[in-house]
């Protein structure tokens, strides 16, 4: 028989495809690395299961005890799967702005969450950065992960995402991207890389423009999980040879092209990254094998990116104009 002992069995090991629409006129082999296909729809999985593994051997996790983090998304995905394996108990804190189908998809993994105002300054006890601090404080047996300075992060990617990518290029990579968040992805898969590789494998790293990675000052954009407006302790400027920026019209509208045309429907991030790194595939020659980390599915976006009305709110020009009947039988 076939099966795995537990869904963490299935974390990491996803797929490379070959991009074969976006790309045209490039001469490279251009390929996307497929993080949805993981049991929690990201990347985020491999993250969580190492930094679990971390405190449980050192003690700051014990059976019963409680995941405190400040999370909205894909961590607080991957954190819940590995509580519930294990029997942990998960508090996540989100800020007021998180949708409502995302707050649903934390609390039917069995988290518990907390709802903090957007609109105070990151000091003020009721942010969410102080408010998971406290309760990290108060909660007894509690633990929190801090996925932006915990150096599993990056350990997990260099350990599982960067030698995932060697053998399935067979070392044939030269070049990798992938967008920089808390930076975990890219400086743990990227020193993997450079390493085993004598530093013959490019690495870029895909910033959303306004960040600070790409000289800017984290001025909001609407792109969701890369860009900061600070520097993580996870991420790891000696590893990045290079960081290439696009704009929040760029993202969005190769995160449309790829669910239209490659049949990938992923997150503004991936689309952020696949724009990004065609901006140096075009200056590539045929023996150049290019991966891109794609970090996310598409469905936890569906009412933003996917949706024309809100598209046009912010005035994106890529939007598939609404068909009346009359319209389509001609
Ligand atoms: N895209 C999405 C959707 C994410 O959730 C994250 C993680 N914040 C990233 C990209 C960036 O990954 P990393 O934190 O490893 O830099």
């Amino acid at each position: 028989m076939k099966y795995a002992n537990s869904i963490l069995d299935l974390v990491g090991n996803t797929p490379l495809v070959r991009l074969n629409s976006v790309t045209e006129g490039i001469a490279a082999t251009v390929l996307a690395k497929i993080e949805y296909l993981n049991p929690g729809g990201s990347s985020k999985d491999r993250i969580a299961t190492r930094i679990i593994d971390d405190a449980e051997a050192k003690g700051l996790l014990k059976p019963g005890g409680t995941i405190v983090e400040p999370t909205s998304g894909n961590t607080g995905v991957g954190l819940a799967l590995v509580a519930q394996q294990r029997g942990y108990h998960c508090v996540f804190v989100l800020p007021d702005k998180v949708g409502e189908d995302k707050r649903n998809v934390l609390t039917a993994y069995g988290a518990e969450i907390v709802v903090t105002p957007t609109a105070v300054a990151p000091d003020s006890p009721e942010s969410y950065y102080s408010v998971s601090d406290r309760l990290a404080r108060e909660i007894p047996g509690a633990f929190k992960p801090n996925q932006y300075a915990n150096p599993n992060g990056p350990l997990s990617h260099y350990e599982t995402t960067g030698p995932e990518v060697w053998r399935d290029t067979e070392g044939r990579v030269t070049h990798f991207v992938a967008g920089v968040g808390t930076g975990g992805t890219i400086s743990g898969a990227g020193r993997y890389l450079k390493e085993i590789s004598n530093g013959g494998v490019h690495i870029i790293g895909a910033d959303p423009e306004g960040s600070v990675y790409s000289g800017g000052t984290g001025r909001p954009y609407l792109v969701e999980g890369v860009g900061e407006d600070f520097w993580p302790e996870a991420y790891d400027p000696s590893v990045v040879d290079e960081i290439i920026a696009s704009s929040d019209a760029e993202s969005f509208d190769m995160t449309r092209r790829l669910a239209r045309e490659e049949g990938l429907l992923v997150g503004g991030s991936s689309g952020m990254a696949v724009a990004s790194a065609l901006k140096a595939a075009r200056l590539l020659s045929a023996d150049d094998v290019m991966v891109i980390l794609l970090p996310d599915g598409g469905r936890g976006y569906l009412g933003k990116i996917f949706n024309d009305k809100w598209m046009r709110s912010y005035g994106f020009a890529s939007v598939t104009e609404e068909k009346t009947v009359g319209d389509i039988v001609r």
